[in-house]
């Protein structure tokens, strides 16, 4: 059925020009791997019972354990990852009556399909752990049972940030743990992941005031540097098992660009309609994810409206999201498991670890924001040896239309890294607070958070009388806890609360509140969208209202910043790059409101200019390649802006970022370099590693630029190469062809 539907698509007029690649995975055997020494009695039992053979990766990770290193799993989605740490740790519980675990999930739902595997495992080999969830969730009259009972408590970053100042209670489990896993790893990156790196830390430093030191297990997908960021996360040595023994059944991944003209005669939301319909009415099990709730929720309509009012199709097709009850959405996942839906559309509320069995088909509409977004999605069809079919669709932004052009940077080998930084002073203050507050704290004993600077920093925290020097260490001194003051998701203490109806959506550091919070704003938070109705810059609060509209907003910005110093210089040839502390201020002038891909309105903002300090890079433009370009009569002021903005698009494709996490400017002139410069900077207080992961990585990125200008195929520059949505110049000067000669220069340089 998908080799004929995707023939006759191939073959069609209307589709046939909007298919910008076919990539055919082959079906693969698995790989079984044998265990040194076998698994107990009861553990065999449990995998016979359920006829599970071990695959080779799943057999190194047990024995990687079993010789007592760490280990990172870094294999794709549904290859069987869990049960390569699961093993060993029922292992170990077995063989010490005392031994305790601890997994550390992302989300509900993850920790609840984990629980489930526990119990089962509990069943059938009969090794008791009492296995629980120890959340937010947990009734405070179960909480005493489960610290002082439970060998294995599966919880979330948030809980266990909340938990550490406790650890008095929870000695029994301390001091017996022997694993820590963290499943998900990947999504511990950026300030988040920065905020976990130490609440490990903190995490292990109370384990060896108990006297354990517990391996650690991460589990990610697929990185480009699993190795550095295990390490960064952790703070210790560890073994990457990334070779995947598991089976796969066959796979055709179709890349779909409804702007391969450059103009796009139809919106991809209409494109991803008709796609949608195309293999539903073929009887293809199909599910689509939309950026946001509106446009599942629209497609879905259209389809339905599209095929005969009443007809058994629409019937077949459903919306499924975050918002309904969970009796709704259980309903959707258990009548597509049944096949009694053909076709649903989805916000990424239904990302991981909900179980709506495998599918035929999977259209993305619109690249997610990193490959392995992507390949999460994509791996919810075919999944138990079936062939399957995914289809990516492109819009109309640098980053689609960078793979629409350069299929093989999303097949080929990955390149994407996560960051953490463990050096914001910010974070690295906050978190430093809570350690203190936990135990008191000892600067030479202390090598796991980096020495030099708690130092100096608890020197600070003293002056503001929050800790004070004893014979016993350093204390806390200050008022309140400061966990309840540090926040994983934001870097300043002064964060924005975001609330709806009373109720506290997220938080958000400044800068990002003036980018995506600001009045009339609409933000999306899990598909659903919302519109800001009060902005509190004085209380840093944020009031908004759920509300489905038609249209989307965009701040724009005037950047100006100073050199404060230079930390590093990298030499490429005879290019240089910069990297050190700036002193930036971003003026919100207003936003643009965005209908369809128009701008049908512009609105004001008042808001007061905004500074910080934070990391950067900047190189400056030889002369000879800024005379180069006036003899060829270019505009070398629009060269520079399109390069700028081109370079930050096309930087969270290596360095995992959103767009709006890096600020730029570029000028003719700046009084810091006296030399036309270009700059690019974290867009968080403190900075938070990306522009400091980018320096080194420039010449790539360099020439990533490159191709994403010149194999664009507009004329002057459009929304998918030079034009940035959030530019405070309106985009003006732009020079397209002036960039082009400027990056072919700036590589020469880069060889010489
Ligand atoms: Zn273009
Ligand atoms: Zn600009």
């Amino acid at each position: 059925m998908i080799e004929t539907a995707l023939e006759s698509l191939r073959m069609s007029p209307r589709y046939r020009d909007r298919i910008a690649h076919i990539e055919v995975l082959p079906a693969r055997e698995p790989r079984f791997g044998e265990l040194g020494t076998p698994l107990s009695a009861g553990i065999a039992h449990y995998l016979n019972s359920r006829h599970i053979r071990l695959y080779s990766h799943q057999c190194q990770a047990v024995e990687a354990l079993r010789a007592g290193r760490n280990v990172i799993l870094c294999t794709p989605t549904a290859s069987g990852k869990t049960l390569g740490f699961d093993l060993p740790v029922f292992e170990t519980l077995e063989s010490d009556r005392q031994a305790t675990a601890l997994f550390v999930y992302p989300t509900k739902a993850l920790s609840n399909d984990q629980l489930k595997v526990f119990k089962d495992m509990e069943r059938a080999t009969g090794i008791r752990a009492d296995a629980a969830v120890y959340d937010g969730d947990t009734p405070v009259s179960r909480r005493g049972r489960i610290r002082e009972m439970s060998r294995i408590i599966v919880t979330n970053p948030h809980e266990l940030h909340h938990v550490l100042p406790w650890h008095s209670k929870w000695e029994r489990f301390f001091r017996n743990l022997r694993y820590v896993v963290f499943d998900e790893a990947h999504r511990y990156r950026g300030v988040f992941g920065s905020n976990v790196a130490f609440v490990i830390r903190r995490l292990r430093r109370i384990a060896r005031f108990y006297g354990a030191s517990p391996r650690f297990v991460l589990s990610t997908a697929t990185l480009a540097n699993p190795q550095e960021f295990g390490e960064k996360l952790v703070g210790l040595p560890f073994e990457v098992i990334s070779e995947d023994g598991s089976p796969r059944g066959g796979k055709t991944f179709l890349f779909y660009n409804p702007f391969f003209d450059g103009v796009g005669a139809l919106s991809p939301h209409q494109e991803t309609r008709d796609l949608f319909l195309y293999f539903v009415k073929r009887g293809l099990q199909t599910l689509c994810f939309t950026a946001s709730r509106r446009m599942a929720e629209l497609i879905a309509l259209w389809s339905k409206e599209a095929t005969a009012a009443g007809s058994v199709l629409a019937e077949q097709i459903a919306a499924y999201r975050a918002g309904y009850l969970p009796r709704e959405r259980r309903e959707i996942e258990d009548a597509l498991k049944r096949g009694l839906l053909t076709g649903v559309t989805s916000t990424n509320a239904l990302e991981v670890g909900i179980d709506i069995g495998s599918l035929d088909c999977v259209i993305i509409s619109g690249y997610p924001g990193t490959v392995l977004a992507t390949w999460q999605q994509a791996g919810r069809s075919g999944r138990r040896n079936r062939d399957a079919l995914a289809v990516l669709v492109a819009f109309q932004n640098p980053l689609d239309q960078y793979l629409m052009k350069h299929p093989e940077s999303f097949f080929g080998k990955p390149h994407e890294q996560a960051i953490i930084d463990l050096a914001n002073p910010y974070i690295l203050s906050g978190q430093l607070l809570c350690a203190v507050a936990e135990m008191p704290f000892d600067v030479p004993g202390e090598e796991i958070f980096p020495a030099v600077r708690a130092g100096e920093m608890l020197g600070e925290l003293a002056a503001e009388g929050l800790v004070k020097e004893t014979p016993h260490g350093w204390v806390y001194t200050g008022r309140g806890r400061p966990v309840e003051a540090v926040g994983l998701d934001h870097i300043a203490r002064d964060a924005y609360r975001i609330t709806c109806d009373g109720v506290l959506l997220e938080t958000m550091d400044t800068g990002q509140a003036y980018r995506e919070a600001h009045l009339g704003a609409v933000l999306l938070h899990q598909g659903e969208s919302h519109v800001v109705r009060r902005f509190d810059a004085e209380n840093h609060l944020v009031e908004v209202e759920r509300k489905d509209v038609d249209y989307y907003t965009q701040a724009i910005k005037n950047v100006d910043l100073e050199i404060l110093g230079t930390r590093a210089t990298r030499r490429l040839g005879q290019m240089a790059v910069h990297l050190g502390e700036l002193e930036v201020t971003e003026l919100t002038l207003g936003y643009k409101v965005i209908q369809n891909d128009q701008v049908v309105a512009r609105e004001e903002l008042d808001l007061p200019p905004l500074h910080f300090r934070t990391t950067g890079l900047w190189f400056t433009i030889p002369g000879e390649l800024r005379r180069a370009l006036y003899d060829r009569g270019r505009n070398f002021g629009g060269a520079l802006h399109a390069l700028e903005h081109a370079m930050i698009a096309i930087l969270p494709f290596e360095v995992m970022c959103d767009r709006w996490d890096i600020g730029g400017l570029s000028t003719p002139g700046h009084p810091g370099t006296g030399e036309p410069t270009i700059f690019l900077y974290d867009g968080y207080e403190g900075g938070i590693g990306l522009t400091e992961k980018a320096q080194g990585l420039m010449e790539r990125v360099t020439r990533l630029t490159l191709e994403l200008i010149r194999d664009c195929p507009c004329e002057l520059g459009c929304p998918a190469c030079i034009l940035s949505p959030k530019c405070g110049n309106d985009n003006r000067p732009m020079d397209k062809q002036g960039a082009l000669l400027l990056l072919e220069g700036m590589l020469e340089k880069m060889r010489q």
